[in-house]
């Protein structure tokens, strides 16, 4: 196979960057992520590692701009002082960070001091997202989560003391055990933060999980379904009262606060991610890393001595032979505008079928006609203009509009 006319992959219009730190000091028994305890001693190789992998990037791609970068994980505020700031260092000389670019690091309570608030912010980064979960002591425990929620408030306040004026806090909902009391006090405490961004994540009990094993042996409770309806239910209705703008199934913000690197996916955008079992949409490819992180490392050296890949020899067959890849696919144009439709279709201002045709090259209201004509008359999705959105009923059984999209 030649690789002459494949498309390029160099996005036309910037990108968001993914960093994924696979560390995390100890591994919470709900977690699927490809996130690790007790593997400490590879934090020190992963520095040169993940710089040189950036560099081959920025060479790669030409040094193209960068709209987001999200440092997520694991658990990238356990890694010592000074290792964002290098990583974001290396990002800047490999590749043109927009000047407002919005700079995200997730991080857990315990690790948010003020002098680490202090030298995150000064390390570059503009926006926190601190894994709250819960307020709840005892589901916090369930949960396996190594703080308390006076830490979370706590984290929260000291980082707002230290400068940062962007932060989100996630909590999880439909938790075994939870009640609709402790729910409500979780959510009206978090509120009364004012964070500028709030995500909520029902629990699934993902199989190989020790929560799945206690499921199983009967040790817990499996989550109700129509509970957590409710605490949605409830969640919507106290902060749309608070303020905050719903704009995709899980996510609230305050006007202007959404989060742009997370607006990507979801407009189906392109996305370059490095470190372990990342990620990347670009051009018409969709690649990934290998997910071990000790596997990443043993190839970074290659990576290093590489140097950049001329943009036609990154596209197939040659692209399986890049270093730390670890796989990819081709996108055809039929995947392209199914991701399209029901990745947009999360956003709950609605997806414009004009501005997505025009993206996809497809006429999507002519593709899609049947689906979505099914779709309305089932009550799923209503229909403004050129503007296609879920209906509130849909929003926690949207599956069953995404699936109609898939062919
Ligand atoms: S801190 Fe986050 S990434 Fe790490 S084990 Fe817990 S849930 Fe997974």
């Amino acid at each position: 196979m030649t690789t002459s006319n494949a498309p390029p992959i160099v996005p036309a219009s910037g990108m968001g960057l993914y960093v994924h730190v696979p560390f995390c000091k100890t591994k919470c028994p709900y977690c699927d992520f490809n996130a690790y305890q007790g593997i400490e001693d590879l934090i020190g190789p992963f520095l040169p590692a993940l710089m040189a992998e950036i560099k081959c990037w920025g060479e790669t791609l030409a040094h193209t701009a960068v709209k987001s970068v999200f440092f997520g994980g694991g658990t990238p505020s356990y890694l010592p002082p000074g290792y964002i700031e290098q990583f974001l260092s290396s990002i800047q000389t490999s590749f043109q960070v927009d000047s407002g670019a919005e700079i995200t690091i997730e991080a857990n309570p315990g690790d948010l001091d003020a002098t680490a608030c202090a030298s995150i912010l000064g390390q570059g980064v503009n926006r926190l997202s601190i894994g709250v979960q819960s307020l709840d002591n005892d589901l916090l425990n369930l949960l396996g989560r190594r703080h308390q929620a006076s830490e979370a408030i706590t984290a929260f306040q000291t980082a707002r003391q230290a400068g940062f004026d962007n932060v989100n806090l996630d909590l999880m909902y439909g938790l075994p055990n939870q009640s609709m009391d402790q729910w409500r006090q979780t959510l009206d405490s978090l509120i009364d933060l004012a964070p500028e961004h709030i995500s909520l994540y029902a629990l699934t009990i993902e199989e190989g999980t020790p929560m799945h094993r206690w499921a199983e042996e009967g040790k817990i409770p499996e989550p109700d379904p129509d509970l957590a309806a409710d605490m949605y239910q409830y969640a919507r209705e106290s902060l749309a009262e608070a303020g905050y703008h719903h704009y995709e199934i899980s996510n609230w913000s305050l006007p202007d606060r959404a989060c742009d690197h997370n607006l990507i996916y979801w407009q189906n955008g392109p996305y370059l991610g490095v470190g372990p079992g990342a990620h990347s949409r670009l051009g018409d490819y969709r690649f990934w890393t290998v997910l071990s992180p000790r596997d990443y490392l043993n190839k970074a050296a290659t990576w290093a001595d590489s140097g950049a890949k001329p943009v036609a020899e990154l596209i197939e067959p040659v692209l399986q032979g890049i270093p730390t890849l670890g796989g990819w696919e081709h996108i055809s144009q039929e995947t392209a505008c199914s991701e399209t439709m029901f990745l947009g279709l999360r956003l709950l201002d609605g997806l414009d079928l004009k501005a997505a045709s025009a993206q996809t090259g497809i006429d999507l209201a002519k593709k899609f006609q049947t689906p979505i004509k099914d779709c309305i008359q089932l009550g799923l999705l209503e229909l403004d203009g050129t503007c296609l959105k879920l209906t509130e009923s849909a929003y926690l059984v949207a599956n069953q509009a995404f699936t109609r999209f898939l062919e």
